[in-house]
């Protein structure tokens, strides 16, 4: 069967993915492949549903442009589709004299980068969020703020519906071929072809494109975990550390739910046994000492595990590549195929403008009827 257009993956990037696709191309016949049976089940629904402001990514990243961008898009999609989102905003805290000049230093950058809003926060500010977490530096920035992704997905998802949009949930796409103009798409079902095939298969996409012979770019994953408080805490607006010095998260934070819920996390946790979602038995013992090297008044037993999600980093040409990858013909020379690689934190705050970006490359391709 041919459809022109195929979307492989059901996570929050292929769910906007074909919101878009499906305002440039309303009258072509389009279909997204998922090969879970729900969409938005691996990291698109097991992140901190942080809506980030852009503080810490490189000026000239798309990292950078696309969360600032993607923190207005979800405003203006949440009041279209009725998702509840809060702009909380969120505390940068310096637990200990040495972490100033770290604070000092994001908070330039944060500026640099074209965050609205920053501010130190005055002796008052500080005595307040003091109850709750070590603070000597802090500065608060308001633009960062919070969704329900689950929420999110099932909104995005029943808007598609709507529009009679094939959603094929229980498709794995097993092969994708390029023969002649066309792609031959096998699934766990049954093969395909199709003009346009977006990869947008998250921790899954690196492998996929090595069937069309792209092979200079491997994945590798890195686990987050989350635990549950059993209290209630402070949850006005989102407290943080200063980022640690590795590339690999942003460390431990508060992140809330809109029932209510406090957690901590995520940390960072080699994928040893692949992309599996299970927790140690020993997660608390494990995230006790950053949780309390930043938050007070936290007992062990005021923790229970909860759940993780796996980040999907990438390495291009062997070297760790921290930016978002986006492919299109005129980088790897295969008219038709788009890629997402590498879309890690903020990709969830970026989605909706990752998707504009990736659908006005292939309308600028495809302008014409095809
Ligand atoms: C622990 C953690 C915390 C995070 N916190 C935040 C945050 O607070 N704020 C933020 O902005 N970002 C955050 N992120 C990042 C964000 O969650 C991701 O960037 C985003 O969800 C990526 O969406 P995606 O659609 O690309 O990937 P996914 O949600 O992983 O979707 C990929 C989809 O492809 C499908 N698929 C894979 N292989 C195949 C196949 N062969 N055939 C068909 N379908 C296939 C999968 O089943 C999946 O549904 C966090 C990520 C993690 C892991």
């Amino acid at each position: 069967m041919h459809i022109p257009i195929i979307v492989g993956g059901g996570g929050l990037v292929g769910l906007l993915t074909m919101r878009e696709l499906n305002i440039i191309y309303p009258n072509k016949e389009k279909a997204l492949l998922e090969k879970g049976h729900y969409f938005g089940d691996l990291a698109s629904g097991r992140n901190s549903g942080v809506m980030h402001a852009g503080l810490y990514y490189p000026l000239d990243s798309l990292k950078r442009e696309l969360c600032l961008k993607g923190n207005l898009l979800w405003e203006d999609l949440a009041k279209e589709l009725g998702i509840s989102f809060k702009r909380c905003g969120k505390y940068l805290v310096a637990a200990t004299k040495e972490e100033i000049p770290a604070l000092e230093e994001l908070f330039q950058h944060a500026e640099n980068n074209g965050v609205k809003g920053l501010a130190w926060c005055s002796e008052e500010e500080k005595e307040k969020i003091s109850n709750y977490c070590y603070v000597e530096k802090a500065f608060f920035s308001p633009m960062s703020g919070f969704i329900s992704p689950s929420e999110a997905t099932t909104k995005i998802r029943d808007d598609l519906y709507k529009k009679d949009i094939p959603l094929m949930a229980d498709y794995n796409i097993e092969e994708v071929k390029k023969e002649g103009s066309k792609f031959v798409v096998k699934t766990s079902r049954e093969t395909f072809t199709c003009d346009i095939f977006v990869n947008a298969m998250g921790g899954f996409a690196p492998k996929l494109r090595k069937d069309l012979g792209l092979s200079n770019i491997e994945t590798y994953w890195v686990k987050g975990n989350y635990v549950k408080l059993n209290k209630s805490f402070y949850n006005e607006a989102l407290i943080y550390p200063v980022p640690p010095k590795s590339l690999l998260g942003l460390g431990v934070h508060t992140s809330f739910d809109f029932d209510g819920i406090i957690r901590f996390g995520p940390d960072t946790e080699e994928c040893s046994n692949g992309y599996e979602h299970s927790l140690s038995a020993d997660i608390v013992d494990k995230m006790y000492p950053a949780i309390s090297n930043l938050f007070k008044g936290i007992e062990k037993t005021d923790l229970q595990a909860d759940y993780c999600g796996i980040r999907s980093k990438i390495l291009v040409d062997g070297n760790i590549y921290t930016d978002f990858w986006l492919g299109d013909p005129s980088i790897h020379g295969i008219p038709g195929y788009y890629e997402y690689l590498g879309i890690e934190s903020p990709g969830l705050t970026a989605s909706p403008a990752l998707a504009q970006t990736m659908a006005s490359r292939i309308r600028s391709d495809f302008s014409e009827v095809f």
